[in-house]
């Protein structure tokens, strides 16, 4: 732009003959520069964060001889990760709660990972005052600025002990303003000894257990998806689903697909409010025959499936393949969560959040702020925005179809505790066919006249939500509200 203007600069003065070429070349030159100088400090100012967190940047670590590696704090004040300093000088990362934080705060040594890599750069630099630095000085090196996250240390040990022995990941999170409040996945490690276990956890394909399945574990979401296929119903066929009168005989075969309701139950009549209370898949399937896959597709893409989520986390893609050249069978499957769909946790309790919050998707974060060494503020976070995602009306009918759930469908366990609550379960069968087992999730969210927290729980093998996604995701609810009274 600014050299089209130049351009016409020179039009304007073009009887002026040398000298305006010459102002014409010194122009160049100085915009050059600008452009020049305006990129290095682009680079040196404005990405140097991104640059200096990049874990390929091999110059990460170059502040490693300057500052003592900044400690990572819990919201209510616990300590996730510090390093201790021997009489020796030589330092040691500890991280206090063991296993309970592995994937969500990672790991300093055989690479980083988790908020160790995202949060390198503020975890080896100091903003502590000139007077600060020069007290700590007979130190030699400097102390580095703290990580405050959002996650509530008990809540998140009341997670981990929730999940118990299964495989899977827990996420809690407030729909109001994104904040992470626990984030767990299993099989977990000791980050203590990353050094000793590395061999054989970088070895062991079968569990993966670096992984954190709460953010990149894809997994078949099961009935929790009815969510996304009762909106696509609502929006796609505006009175139709209004007057939705179906009746469940146990199973439905379009050609040689069969589609069953959980242990051959036939629900007998219901409307939709009833089919999403009860899972009915019988239901569910017809409903997926009748949508409109392209546009199916597209409102899913607005859900993020096939997208990056709004974070900084690192995380895998969630997965819809649907769309106009699909069979009746994959449009079957797909609408009651089977088929190609996959999902990561932290996804599912976005879409759940979504509903909670009237309809608008925060983004989730988890550090709260960074502090120096004395107590002042490096970078403050505040909640943030993605998107409107449903109208108020859209979210306050699967709100009801999914406080319904509670009161008389497959998640009554939540009952009985003192709290209301709304939510979805799913047990999603997985592998060829089916065949090999059954996830149990649920997905839900608490206090429902003004919800406050949003749970997501998956359970590797557990069978069905109800059995064990539902209990452990009233654990997470019990002590979300006992923490909050203490
Ligand atoms: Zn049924």
């Amino acid at each position: 732009m600014r050299e089209v203007q130049f351009d016409q600069e020179s039009e304007v003065h073009e009887g002026k003959g040398r000298n305006t070429e010459l102002g014409i070349v010194t122009y160049t030159f100085v915009f050059l520069f600008l452009m020049l100088a305006g990129y290095l400090i682009y680079l040196n100012v404005f990405k140097a964060k991104e640059l200096n967190s990049n874990m390929y940047n091999t110059k990460q670590d170059a502040n490693i001889d300057k500052y003592i590696r900044g400690p990572i704090l819990s919201a209510d004040g616990s300590v996730l990760a510090e390093t201790r300093v021997g009489d020796d000088g030589s330092e040691t990362r500890v991280y206090p709660y063991a296993n309970t934080f592995a994937h969500v705060i990672g790991y300093a040594t055989n690479g980083k990972a988790g908020l160790e890599a995202s949060c390198n750069y503020d975890l080896l630099d100091s903003h502590a005052s000139v007077l600060t630095q020069l007290k700590e000085s007979d130190n030699e090196k400097q102390m580095g600025d703290s990580v405050i996250v959002t996650l509530n240390a008990s809540l998140q040990n009341a997670a981990y002990q929730a999940l118990g022995g299964y495989n899977g990941a827990v996420v809690a999170l407030e729909p109001k303003t994104g904040k992470i409040l626990a984030m767990v996945s299993k099989p977990d490690y000791d980050p203590n000894s990353i050094a000793e276990i590395w061999e054989s956890v970088v070895t062991d394909s079968s569990s993966s257990v670096l992984l954190n399945r709460a953010t990149q574990g894809l997994y078949p979401p099961g009935s929790t998806f009815k969510i996304l296929t009762t909106l696509a119903f609502m929006r796609q066929q505006p009175n139709a689903y209004k007057t939705f009168d179906f009746t469940c005989d146990s199973r439905l075969t379009v050609g040689d697909m069969t589609i069953n309701c959980y242990n051959n139950n036939a629900h007998g009549e219901e409307d939709l409010k009833g089919a999403f209370a009860h899972s009915c898949n019988t239901a569910f399937a017809k409903i997926g025959l009748s949508l409109d896959n392209d546009e199916f597709h597209s409102m899913c893409e607005e859900f993020l499936f096939n997208k990056s989520l709004p974070t900084a986390l690192q995380h895998s893609t969630s997965q819809f393949v649907l769309d106009g050249d699909s069979s009746d069978g994959e449009e079957m499957t797909t609408a009651i969560g089977q088929g190609n769909t996959l999902v990561t946790p932290l996804h599912m309790a976005l879409i759940t959040a979504t509903v909670a919050n009237g309809g608008i998707m925060m983004k989730p974060y988890l550090v709260d702020h960074v502090e120096a060494s004395d107590g002042s503020m490096v970078t403050k976070n505040s909640p943030s925005k993605y998107k409107r995602l449903m109208t108020t009306e859209e979210a306050r009918i699967i709100t009801d179809f999914m406080k319904e759930t509670v009161a008389s469908g497959t998640a009554t366990a939540l009952n009985g505790y003192g709290f209301t609550a709304a939510g979805k379960t799913g047990s999603a069968e997985y592998g060829a066919n089916g065949t090999e087992g059954t996830h149990s999730w649920f997905v839900g969210f608490s206090n429902v006249d003004d919800p406050d927290l949003v749970v997501a729980v998956i359970a590797e093998d557990g069978g069905t939500g109800s059995q064990t996604a539902v209990p452990i995701a009233a654990s997470v609810f019990q002590a979300y509200y006992s923490i909050k009274q203490s």
